[in-house]
């Protein structure tokens, strides 16, 4: 697998295709990756002639106590997933190849990065707007993918790039579940034996609370404590969040019409999962 550390080495490797008249896609990851990216890679060869794959563990995104030094790495693992998806190219660069120093640019998406993991992780979004602007600026993709897993995110990517007329396509992409459910993380790693079995909790309270949609319940809150009630049944689980959001503002409703996010986040141990579902009335 080519694997390159500068921005030099991409910006050469697309000027090359650019010529030859291909489209490029990009998939951006933080790496030790699984079968979500490679669903997203995969996505990506099928739609594109060039495909990149983004390996770095962006510094920005996460807040002072969160788990950077300690974030799952295996680039000759990645590497082979990558080969083995299609993909052209992975972009794998170094914290201070990404950073000046004196870097005094932030990007703010207002509202829709205030709710949700938002409200929870403060400098989140921030980071997640820089790095991937940044991203598209040194690749300059036709599209960009990424997956419904983390469904703020690609809310947010989506207002970002029409805000600043971004010439990308954005393209959601399903998540990826293990046999029993639970969605694939590379957090997934931290989990000891008896808190991934306790896991699978996630996806269960959210088919209960999607049960209780299909069954013709409207009532956010009922449908909120039916999710709850589930979660608080695992002894490991911690509730970080339980929110039932309009699909596109992500402001939270109290009846539901439309298209809807429901959307969780739970500690199992230390370990904080997310995992979401969409509906539609
Ligand atoms: P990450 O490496 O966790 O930053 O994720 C990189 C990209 O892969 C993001 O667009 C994620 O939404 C996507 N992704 C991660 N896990 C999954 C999954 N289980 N299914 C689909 N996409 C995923």
């Amino acid at each position: 697998m080519n694997i390159v550390n500068t921005i030099e080495e991409v910006r050469d490797k697309v000027k090359s295709w650019r010529k030859e008249g291909s489209t490029i896609g990009l998939v951006t990851t933080m790496g030790y990756l699984h079968e979500g990216h490679e669903s997203l890679i995969k996505r990506a060869v099928s739609e594109n002639d060039k495909v990149v794959v983004s390996v770095f563990v962006n510094p920005t995104q996460f807040g002072p106590n969160e788990d950077l030094k300690t974030y799952p790495r295996d680039i000759t693992r990645d590497g082979e997933l990558c080969e083995s998806a299609g993909a052209s190219l992975i972009f794998n660069p170094e914290p201070s190849t990404m950073y000046y120093k004196d870097a005094s640019t932030t990007i703010n998406v207002k509202g829709l990065t205030e709710g949700l993991c938002g409200a929870k992780r403060p400098v989140h979004f921030g980071g997640v707007c820089l790095v991937v602007s940044k991203l598209f600026n040194i690749v300059t993709p036709d599209r960009a993918y990424f997956g419904e897993k983390d469904a703020q995110q690609l809310a947010v990517i989506k207002r970002m790039v029409r805000d600043l007329n971004f010439n990308i396509e954005i393209i959601g992409c399903p998540i990826i579940r293990e046999a029993d459910g639970l969605a694939k993380s590379s957090r997934n790693a931290y989990l000891s034996k008896d808190e991934r079995k306790a896991a699978v909790v996630l996806s269960k309270s959210l088919e209960c609370g999607k049960k209780a949609l299909n069954s013709g319940e409207r009532n956010a809150d009922k449908v909120k404590k039916i999710i709850i009630q589930k979660l608080n049944s695992e002894s490991l689980a911690k509730i970080d969040y339980v929110e039932i959001v309009d699909s596109l503002n992500l402001k939270p409703v109290s009846n539901i019409d439309g298209n809807i996010l429901v959307a969780i986040a739970v500690y199992i141990g230390k370990i904080r999962l997310i995992d979401n579902f969409t509906f539609k009335i």
